[in-house]
């Protein structure tokens, strides 16, 4: 089993795969929890195909959420205190870092402020953002709250939650971690827990985890969830789970299970 790191880095290029269609040239991010200060992200400008240790920066989470509670008025601001939280411009230095990109940017991605946001209110481990096309035909269309409110079949339940949290468009940066904070934390309120799934209007996807590979398996899985609806919507008019069964498969025990261990693998 390869470190945490590693396997931020591997996720990382898995996602951003051409073949998967999450993601092309700078798009999308991701993060790991370090400790209980820091965490790690994808530099600015970094494509996340053949990433390496070089392509991210380590952050420290207290600035970012300070700048959260009390918003600076300007997008220099924003980035001077963005900047300030940095430790380590690069994990080149690591001894098991694997290579790739070499000297790495010393600027954190734009999203940083909702990664340290959504580490620090969900608990998640992992972070993976991406811009799937097959997700994004439904969030930049007026089926977005059926796809991100309704199941459609089992597994999507067992891997993507019983509901997503939709976040209405909200410019990407501070605003956007804003928005994101006021509907994750109504979330919490209603199922008292964290969501897996965070769909955001006209925008992409955020799944949330506990190790890489539950971010990958929660990606497919939305994107799959996303092409059988839009495949429904095309043939006639799709259904959806009733939400007693939705919450039935939830918390049955064999599926609770089986969650349990797609998370570790
Ligand atoms: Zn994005």
């Amino acid at each position: 089993m390869t470190n945490p790191f590693e396997q931020l880095i591997e996720m990382t290029r898995a996602l951003g795969d051409p073949a998967r269609d999450y993601v092309i040239i700078g798009e999308g991010n991701t993060s790991l929890r370090l400790d209980a200060e820091s965490f790690a992200v994808k530099a600015s400008g970094q494509q996340m195909q053949g990433i390496g240790a070089g392509g991210f920066v380590s952050v420290k989470i207290a600035p970012l959420l300070a700048m959260l509670d009390d918003p600076p008025t300007t997008l220099t601001e924003q980035k001077a205190i963005t900047q300030s939280a940095v430790i380590h411009a690069d994990f080149a230095f690591l001894p098991d870092a694997s290579g790739g990109t070499e000297g790495g940017l010393a600027s954190p991605s734009i999203e940083a402020s909702f990664h340290a946001m959504l580490l620090h209110e969900c608990g998640a481990r992992y972070i993976g953002h991406t811009h799937p096309t097959a997700v994004n035909q439904l969030l930049c269309s007026e089926y977005a709250a059926g796809f991100a409110l309704q199941r459609r079949f089992p597994d999507e339940v067992v891997l993507c939650g019983p509901q997503s949290a939709l976040v209405p468009y909200a410019d990407p940066g501070l605003p956007l971690a804003l928005e994101m904070r006021k509907v994750v934390r109504a979330y919490q309120e209603e199922h008292n827990e964290a969501p897996k799934l965070i769909l955001l209007e006209n925008h992409g996807l955020v799944a949330l985890g506990e190790s890489a590979a539950e971010i990958l398996n929660i990606t497919a899985m939305a994107v799959k969830a996303a092409r059988i609806y839009h495949g429904a919507l095309l043939t006639g008019l799709p259904t959806h789970l009733p939400a007693e069964e939705v919450e039935h498969l939830y918390r049955r025990p064999d599926e609770m299970y089986r969650r349990k261990l797609f998370v570790q693998k």
